[in-house]
């Protein structure tokens, strides 16, 4: 049999040589990458109506005749066609922009069957360029539902359709089942290749939700065994004993504030564990500003109270220096050693701390990637702590934790996951909450605004400015190209420059820059070298600027409502009350953000997602550091992880090791989840 992610998808006809690469770059290599590509939305043509059934502002197909057809030349580069056409009940108006070549295919008398949305109008409906049926030959898959797939320049929703009908013509061929009967019938789940072809092509409501279920649960299931297996390679491994301490109540005495009861709580669970004999392996999720570093800070003190080393791992320079420079005058008072190591440092520099930490003269150790590097060896490392795990992934903190004997692992996030999906996705690692920010913080006021108010916005900000604070503007990634991402982020500091803040200073970050340049720019921004920082979402990592009293965010509704929380943490850092707008330039979604306008509760945000948008939007933030799902966009419910844990812990019961022949398929399909981000090495 044919792997199907072993064939290109250049065999399919629809993808020439100049469209490979726009395949390529929506990761569609071969021809099993495009049967998993799956659409974004549908356009339901089921919805048929006649005229007078319509209403304002919805989506439906009519059949009408053609009664004038007309063109007329309305600028330079627009064209106008419209036509009036009708059925039995009512007059519908159909107009076309510059697509000139329909002039020849509408004729008087013709009956068509148009698809789009319908505006109300006095005496009659229109429909501004509907798709008319048959426009794209679907050959024996259903024309109900049109898919609507993610696209890029270069690629049409036409092309795309054509292309993944002929992936699904190969798949009959050669597509093979990856669920055993047994579970299929026991979770009641349809074949993989009807699954498939309704997913692209869904012949109904029903049939769309069966496919979906059906590749959810499979997507659901081996993410639940992957880490069903690492869970169980986690259990039996002995730990450093760490039992002084007495320290880390010292250490809060020195603090300019006492430790909040949750601060206290999550020390003593992680003490607890020290003492155990085994290693620990903690998650610690706590909101932004809950007040992580002070945790991770104890710990550090207590490992080396110990006479073991511990390294804290930040994902990016200017974090780890943060991190270094708040917390070493404290390390000092107890005169407990700790360097910097980044990768910016010079040579001579770095290898100084590298030798320190090899003989055991430094104890403790702050930085970032450079930590993992080879050169980089402990006498006797007795914990490794990540900070805002998302960003690295499990590889890079396994690369850590085999630079000494079963450390403790204690991973700090952000991410608010809620807890009814923490304790599946974590099972058996243990999960501490920092669920209580220090007294006296000033929350966030949040505003929505449409585009009409976006010049208040604006004036307010630079009232803000005029103060002496900074503002962070933040530009939504473009779903189709980071170059866009760029492109966007440039113009809107332009329209800034040019237009609302003229006398501001204003910075500019986005994902086309390097990794160096990123940082030079956070860091004069930091420093106060700019007023304003416009940015692509890269300033979500917890950086803190204290004296940053607003944030913008342009296009909120393209986020989610994790990743605005996120966002909205850097600012309200300081002591001075903080404002953030979310800009919007669709008012529609206006009701799914105003949760923001009303709390700063990460967990109430997160639970209140998992309520309306289903676990499927949490998988999609990769926020998370577990493999990305294909899945993501689609909404399902609680049951179905629940459910699919289950059929991953029967299996495993019987063959932890996923070594039964009847288990191959699963292994290989597990195996392949899992190797595509780097978790490989663990399983
Ligand atoms: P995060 O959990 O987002 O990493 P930080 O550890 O950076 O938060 O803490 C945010 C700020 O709150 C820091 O300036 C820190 O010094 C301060 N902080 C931490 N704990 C407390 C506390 N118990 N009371 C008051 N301020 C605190
Ligand atoms: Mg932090």
């Amino acid at each position: 049999m044919m792997d199907l992610f072993q064939m290109p998808i250049s065999n399919i006809s629809g993808v020439s040589n100049a469209r490979l690469t726009y395949f390529q770059k929506l990761g569609i290599f071969s021809v099993g990458d495009m049967l998993y590509f799956f659409p974004k939305s549908y356009e339901n043509r089921m919805n048929q109506k006649c005229v007078a059934n319509l209403s304002d502002e919805e989506t439906a197909t009519v059949t009408v005749r053609i009664l004038d057809v007309s063109s007329r030349r309305v600028r330079q580069n627009l064209t106008l066609i419209s036509a009036m056409a009708e059925d039995e009940t009512g007059t519908l108006k159909i107009t076309f922009f510059n697509q000139k070549y329909l002039i020849n295919q509408l004729k008087v008398g013709q009956e068509i069957t148009v698809f789009g949305k319908v505006s109300r109008r006095i005496g009659y409906f229109e429909m501004t360029n509907p798709a008319i049926q048959k426009a794209v030959a679907r050959g024996d898959f259903s024309e109900n539902y049109i898919p609507k797939y993610p696209l890029t320049k270069g690629l049409t929703q036409g092309v795309m359709q054509k292309v993944a009908h002929g992936c699904l013509l190969v798949a009959k061929e050669h597509l093979q089942e990856t669920l055993s009967f047994d579970i299929r019938k026991k979770y009641h789940l349809c074949e993989l290749l009807y699954a498939l072809e309704n997913i692209h092509f869904p012949t109904g409501e029903e049939e769309l939700a069966s496919a979906k279920k059906r590749l959810v649960f499979e997507e659901l299931f081996y993410l639940m065994l992957g880490l069903g297996k690492l869970k169980l390679k986690q259990k039996k491994a002995a730990g450093p004993k760490l039992v002084n301490y007495k320290i880390a109540e010292e250490f809060a005495k020195q603090l300019p504030f006492p430790l909040t009861d949750a601060q206290k709580r999550v020390t003593r669970e992680i003490c607890y564990d020290f003492k155990q004999g085994y290693q620990m392996n903690r998650l610690v999720q706590g909101d932004v500003g809950s007040g992580k570093t002070m945790v991770a800070a104890m710990a550090m003190l207590i490992c080396a109270q110990s006479g073991y080393q511990a390294v804290l791992m930040a994902p990016t320079e200017i974090l780890a220096r943060q991190h270094f420079e708040g917390l070493k005058p404290y390390f000092d008072a107890f005169g407990v050693s700790v360097e910097l190591l980044v990768s910016s440092m010079k040579k001579k520099e770095k290898t100084a701390v590298q030798n320190g930490l090899h003989t055991g003269e430094i104890s403790l150790v702050i930085g970032t990637h450079a930590l993992i590097y080879d050169t980089v060896q402990f006498q006797k490392l007795g914990l490794v702590i990540t900070d805002e795990q998302h960003r690295f992934g499990v590889k890079a903190r396994a690369e850590l934790t085999k630079k000494g004997e079963n450390p403790h692992c204690l991973v700090m996030t952000a991410t608010p996951i809620p807890r009814t999906l923490a304790l599946i996705i974590y099972g058996d690692l243990d999960v501490s909450v920092i669920d209580e920010l220090p007294k006296g913080r000033i929350p966030v006021v949040t505003r929505i605004a449409s585009e009409t108010q976006r010049e208040l916005v604006y004036s307010f900000v630079s009232k803000e400015l005029a103060k002496k604070n900074q503002a962070f503007v933040v530009c939504p990634l473009i779903e189709e190209s980071e170059a866009l991402d760029a492109e966007n982020a440039i113009r809107v500091q332009e329209e800034l420059q040019t237009r609302y803040l003229k006398e501001y200073r204003i910075g500019l970050l986005h994902g086309k820059m390097k990794a160096d340049e990123k940082d030079a720019v956070m860091n004069q921004f930091a420093s106060g070298e700019y007023d304003v920082l416009v940015s692509t979402t890269v300033v979500e990592v917890g950086v803190n600027v204290p004296n940053a009293t607003v944030m913008v965010i342009e296009n909120a509704e393209r986020f989610g409502l994790a990743s605005l929380h996120q966002l909205r943490g850097r600012v309200g850092r300081g002591q001075k009350k903080s404002y953030c707008f979310l800009n919007l330039a669709d008012v529609k979604a206006k009701k799914r953000l105003e949760i923001m306008e009303k709390t700063t509760d990460g967990f109430q945000i997160s639970e209140f997602d998992l309520k309306h948008r289903g676990p499927g939007e949490f998988f999609g933030t990769r926020q998370h550091g577990l493999p990305s799902m294909r899945l993501s966009n689609l909404t399902y419910s609680m049951e179905t992880v629940r459910l699919a844990k289950e059929a991953a812990e029967t299996v495993l019961s019987e063959d932890c090791d996923l070594v039964l022949p009847k288990n191959k398929k699963i292994r290989t399909s597990v195996e392949k989840m899992f190797s595509e981000n780097e978790f490989v090495s663990q399983l």
